[in-house]
Order: C-alpha cells, then structure tokens, then sequence
C-alpha cells in the first residue's frame, strides 16, 4: 500500500474497499453473474468529490478506471481487473420539483430501488 492510500480513505466518504476487505466481494459483483472481475480498489463514491478524488487516484498511479452504477451493464465494464472501480451507488438521492412536476435521481439509484412516483411527476 503507497503513503497516499491512508489518505484517500479518510477523504472518500463512502469508503474504500480492497481485496480482502469484508464487503470486496459483494461490491465487485455485477447483474451478469458470468463476469467475475478483480478491481485493486473500489471508491465508494458519496459525492462528485469523491469521483474526481477516485479519477486522481487512478491517474496519479496510471491504473485503468471503471464506472459503476446500477451494474447492470451486461459487458460487466463497470469492473475491471486491477482497475479503480468509482461505485456510484452511495451516490443514489432522488430529488423531486413539485413546481416543474419531475424528479431527478442520482447516478446510483436504479429503478428497483425507487418507489414508484406519483402520477403527476415525470419520471425517465
Ligand atoms: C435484465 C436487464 C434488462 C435490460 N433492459 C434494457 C432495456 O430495456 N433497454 C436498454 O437500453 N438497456 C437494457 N439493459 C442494459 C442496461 O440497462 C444498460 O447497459 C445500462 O446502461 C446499464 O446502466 P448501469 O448504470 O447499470 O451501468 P453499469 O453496469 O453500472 O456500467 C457503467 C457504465 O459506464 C461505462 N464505463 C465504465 N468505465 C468507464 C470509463 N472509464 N469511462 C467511460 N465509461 C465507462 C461502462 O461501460 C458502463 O456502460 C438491460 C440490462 C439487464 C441486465
């Protein structure tokens, strides 16, 4: 482990798993159980600083990064063996615009996990 990783885990504030760790294998998995990849860390990203702190972690030691969201890429590209993996899910609020009758979600929350909207609102 470099000097820089203490660091990086204090900063993130959704964490940071390596392999090895308790939760590794339960956030590495993806919806197409055929994909059985490795990545040397996974940033579990509770805001875009945690992203860009993820993004400058890979750059700094030139490891391959993998965007993580709902997971249900069937490529399985959201992981990647040996790369940072940036998991999205913390990052899984909806917000809701009476005014303009819509909603917004973030980039971790996927449609299981979101109660159905009212039928005023719009909903992608
Ligand atoms: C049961 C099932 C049903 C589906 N039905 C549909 C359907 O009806 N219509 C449809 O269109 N699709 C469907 N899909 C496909 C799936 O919804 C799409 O692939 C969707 O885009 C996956 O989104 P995700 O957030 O889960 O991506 P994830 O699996 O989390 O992947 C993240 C995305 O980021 C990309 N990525 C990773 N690293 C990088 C990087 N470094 N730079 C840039 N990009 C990167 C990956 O390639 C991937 O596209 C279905 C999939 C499943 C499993």
């Amino acid at each position: 482990m470099s000097s820089a990783e203490p660091s990086l885990d204090r900063l993130v504030g959704g964490g940071v798993v390596r392999p090895g760790d308790q939760h590794y294998d339960e956030y590495r998995r993806v919806f197409n159980g055929m994909i059985d990849r490795r990545p040397a860390l996974i940033v579990r990203c509770a805001s875009p600083s945690d992203v860009a702190r993820g993004i400058a972690h890979a750059r700094e030691r030139g490891l391959p990064l993998s965007v993580r969201a709902g997971g249900h890429g069937v490529t399985g590209d959201a992981v990647l063996d040996g790369a940072v993996c940036l998991d999205l899910r913390p990052m899984n609020a909806i917000t809701v615009d009476p005014g303009r009758g819509a909603r917004s979600s973030r980039p971790g929350r996927t449609g299981a996990s979101s109660t159905p909207p009212p039928r005023s609102t719009a909903w992608p």
